[in-house]
């Protein structure tokens, strides 16, 4: 097999087409799918050889397999990182990245709000071993200063945050973990590895579920942690060898398929969502909007300062509570009701009763996630029929 491209000199969006690819003997054009378990050996040297690490290659398709290996290393390449694992999912992603750093007797920092699986990592898995968690405020940064201390190994954010879009500064967070010795892990499924670069803001991890914009047509679940590989050999190998969350090889290749596109769409996907958050605005049946992309934003400057898009999400609250808010969304008819985004259908989810059932009314009333708040997430449809069925449906409440 040829070495991978290494296109580190390109731009993201020819990164996305070409980095990573490997050919086999045969140059086929697009990525070959090694949809195998095991690997057979020369000989018995040879299989000793590989087995003790003197020689580099493929032993077993739980440790690494090379459709799954382009994977990685396009998403590495994207990054500017060193290296990626890819995993079975986005959550196998998130749990192998705060597992791998902690032990019993360690604390980890959290803003609380996640995405409800992570949260349940964050306060009722980790405390099951003795580490300690302390879920702060994350755009509060006396929060974070407060909460690190001396056995702090890890912090974990998203940003921007699911569903109300608030963006967090990686920068200072970076900067208060770092302090104590902890590394920063951040989520960026939000902004999309073309928006937002953590470890260039000082993050140390990225994790990303490629389920969502990186698929991008609802297809397969796919996650990936990005590092350098001494944090990789040091904290996650080990764990991801024998505790077995790989990314299945088909899963890698038809991700390999949604990396080549990813620009396009992301590009369509933010401009729908620009266009329906300024259509949205100050409409009669909503008490809020927001967007990442608009002036009013909450943390318009931490935005400027940190991405380089908007997003191809946009929030917004249906007066009425929980009744408006359905009423809105059984109105709808192109926009699918589902809990997924990033897709190329638009979507729209219900977060209280959905995403977010789990928390309690209070701890969603402290993320600002009101009854009739809904999450829409842009598509590839013409933006024109997009808007139309929102404003329809927003008619009947
Ligand atoms: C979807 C999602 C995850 C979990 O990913 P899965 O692929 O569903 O396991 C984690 N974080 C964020 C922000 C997500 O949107």
């Amino acid at each position: 097999m040829s070495a991978p491209t290494a296109n580190r000199a390109y731009r993201p969006e020819t990164r996305l087409v070409h980095a990573g690819t490997m050919r086999s003997q045969f140059n086929e054009t697009s990525e070959a799918i090694y949809l195998t378990q095991g690997y057979v050996y020369d000989s018995a040297e040879q299989c000793e050889a590989l087995f003790s690490g003197k020689e580099k290659g493929y032993v077993y398709s739980r440790y690494s397999n090379p459709t799954v290996a382009m994977f990685e290393q396009r998403m590495a390449a994207l990054e500017g990182a060193e290296a990626a694992r890819a995993t079975a999912s986005g959550m196998a992603a998130v749990t192998t990245a705060i597992m791998g750093l902690v032990r019993a007797g360690d604390h980890v920092v959290a803003a609380k709000a996640l995405f409800g699986s992570c949260r349940w990592v964050i306060e009722d898995w980790l405390p099951r071993f003795g580490v300690e968690t302390t879920l702060v405020d994350g755009t509060d940064l006396a929060q974070w200063k407060k909460a690190v201390r001396k056995n702090t190994k890890a912090a974990f954010l998203e940003s921007p945050t699911n569903p109300t879009l608030e963006v967090i500064d990686i920068a200072a967070v970076a900067e208060i973990v770092h302090a104590v010795g902890g590394k920063l892990i951040v989520d960026n499924v939000f902004a999309t590895p073309l928006f937002q670069s953590p470890l260039k803001l000082g993050a140390d991890i990225v994790v990303y579920s490629a389920t969502k914009h990186i698929d991008g047509g609802g297809r397969c679940l796919g996650g990936v942690v990005i590092c350098d590989e001494k944090t990789i050999v040091d904290n996650f190998q080990q764990y991801l060898r024998h505790t077995g969350p790989a990314m299945s090889p088909f899963n890698a290749w038809t991700l390999l398929k949604g990396l080549e596109t990813l620009s396009v769409r992301v590009a369509r996907q933010t401009a729908t969502a620009a266009a329906v958050a300024d259509r949205l605005a100050g409409h009669a049946k909503l008490a809020r909007v927001i967007y990442p992309g608009r002036k009013d934003h909450p943390q318009a400057v931490t935005i400027k300062k940190q991405m380089t898009g908007a997003s191809t999400l946009c929030s917004f609250e249906i007066k009425g509570g929980k009744d408006g808010a359905f009423r809105f969304l059984n109105a709808l008819n192109l926009i699918r009701i589902t809990n997924n985004l990033g897709d190329a259908r638009s979507l729209i989810t219900h977060p209280t009763t959905t995403t977010h059932q789990r928390l309690t009314p209070e701890q969603r009333a402290e993320l600002g996630i009101a009854d009739g708040l809904v999450r829409f997430s842009a598509g590839l449809e013409h933006p024109d029929d997009v808007v139309e069925d929102l404003l329809t449906a927003l008619e009947t409440v």
